[in-house]
């Protein structure tokens, strides 16, 4: 392809770019990618069928438009759908130019940093404040903490990559750091491969072994990648001496790293490891609530209850959740109401469970504690009645994809609040007494058997 088109798509990227809100703008254009582009059509990769729709049906004319005016020629545009990493696109965009020969003076700007991965856009939790605070620790004063390396681990979608780029972000924009640089481990270890090829291996060391921060991603990737891996620990050992900040993320724990060397698996061990694990129901709420907010959309409360209790462990999916109904609103017009949101999502959406009805769940646990069912349902506040009632209150939560209403609703009509209560006491319980914890275990059994 001709690098002429690369250069004009991305100068109409730069026009669009001043145009429209910025949320709207990371959302709906950062993710794109120029595929190809021949005579006088222009094809643009998209990650997945609704951004298909909604750059047709929204964003079409004006794209044709700016890239009339930076061409000067009429250029058609196909949407084509493409899957591909973020850093392929990185790659794609700087072709033959390599991070190593980057301009070195200065702070380095937006060294491959999404400026969307900051720490306010984070959502700390249970499951990710350990993670949240060592993260922003390091960030405040690189290299001058006990957390160094900092190695974050955990399953996929669960904000490593958001964390590890806060980082760099936060310590670029209050000059904590001047050059820092983030890399998959793949883009490292292609960097690594292309010095080899051109004879630049010096450039190569010069430049990684030069940073203030190094920000690696995903280095479970070097597995079985012997030179590369060998490569990283000179590089990490040359930074670590003289105190430069590394933080790592992987998808297993260091011991887990299969082939990696046992001087470097105990070199991190030395610096700090902890884990990211799926967040609980509030934390995807306030995710998924502060996306809305972010993109500037109406998010009713209901829906977004919906929506967290339905996606329990992957924030991506949660998030790609959002974006598919808002897609689809748009498109059709539609209102943003539960039934809609049930009927768009249903794919996404485990069913494994969804036989369950609030009934079915009423029954079983009040047989469990030989409690009448209607009194599980009615005002009575009697010791056992209640327990049961909070137990019942409890896997409708789990094992529905109920809301927290429509639960509330179902037991005698009771408030929203009573049902989030409910779930608390009990979660709390289970924490502490192994015996209760025992018992929830055998019901949840009893309901989950046919
Ligand atoms: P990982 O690297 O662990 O696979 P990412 O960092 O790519 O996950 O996160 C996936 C998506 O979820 C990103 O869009 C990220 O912004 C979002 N995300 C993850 N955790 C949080 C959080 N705690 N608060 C807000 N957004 C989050
Ligand atoms: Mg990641």
């Amino acid at each position: 392809m001709h690098n002429n088109f690369q250069e004009i798509w991305q100068r109409a990227l730069q026009k669009i770019e001043k145009t429209i809100p910025r949320e709207s703008y990371l959302t709906w254009f950062s993710p794109l990618k120029l595929l190809s582009a021949e005579n006088s059509e222009i094809v643009i990769g998209v990650p997945n069928g609704f951004f298909f729709e909604f750059l047709e049906s929204h964003y079409k004319i004006q794209i044709e438009e700016a890239l009339r005016d930076v061409s000067g020629g009429t250029l058609a545009i196909k949407f084509k759908i493409h899957q591909s990493e973020e850093e392929d696109d990185i790659q794609e965009a700087q072709p033959p130019q390599r991070a190593f020969q980057a301009p070195r003076e200065g702070y380095v700007e937006r060294t491959h940093l999404n400026p969307r991965y900051v720490f306010e856009n984070f959502v700390e939790g249970d499951s990710n404040s350990f993670a949240n605070a060592a993260a922003l620790a390091v960030a405040e004063a690189p290299g001058k903490t006990p957390f160094n390396p900092l190695f974050i681990y955990g399953p996929t979608g669960l904000g490593k990559t958001h964390l590890l780029q806060a980082v760099g972000n936060f310590s670029l924009a209050n000059k904590r750091a001047k050059r820092v640089v983030f890399v998959t481990s793949e883009m490292f270890m292609n960097d690594f491969v292309f010095s080899i090829k051109t004879y630049k291996t010096t450039d190569f060391s010069r430049f990684y072994r030069n940073v203030d921060m190094l920000l690696l991603d995903d280095v479970q990737f070097f597995q079985g990648k012997e030179r590369t891996q060998q490569e990283f620990f000179h590089t990490f050992n040359s930074l670590h001496q003289v105190g430069k900040q590394i933080v790592l993320t992987s998808d297993r724990p260091p011991k887990e790293l299969g082939d990696f060397d046992k001087r470097l698996i105990s070199r991190i061990g030395q610096g700090l490891v902890t884990d990211i694990v799926p967040p609980d129901f509030e934390t995807r709420l306030a995710i998924i609530q502060k996306r809305a907010e972010r993109e500037g959309i109406f998010l009713p409360e209901e829906i977004a209850e919906y929506i967290s209790q339905s996606i329990r462990d992957n924030i991506r999916d949660l998030e790609g959740a959002l974006i598919k109904l808002i897609a689809y609103c748009s498109i059709s017009n539609a209102d943003l109401t539960l039934p809609v949101a049930r009927e768009v999502l249903k794919d996404m959406i485990e069913t494994s469970t969804m036989s369950l009805s609030i009934e079915n769940i009423q029954q079983k646990v009040a047989g469990f504690y030989h409690v009448p069912v209607d009194l599980l349902i009615a005002r009575n506040r009697k010791k056992e009645v209640a327990l049961a009632r909070q137990v019942a209150m409890y896997f409708c939560f789990e094992l529905t994809n109920s809301t927290l209403k429509s639960i509330g609703v179902h037991f005698g009509n009771r408030d929203h609040s009573t049902v989030i209560h409910a779930k608390k006491l009990i979660t709390q319980k289970l924490e502490e007494d192994p015996a209760f914890d025992a018992e929830i275990s055998s019901i949840r059994n009893l309901l989950l058997s046919k």
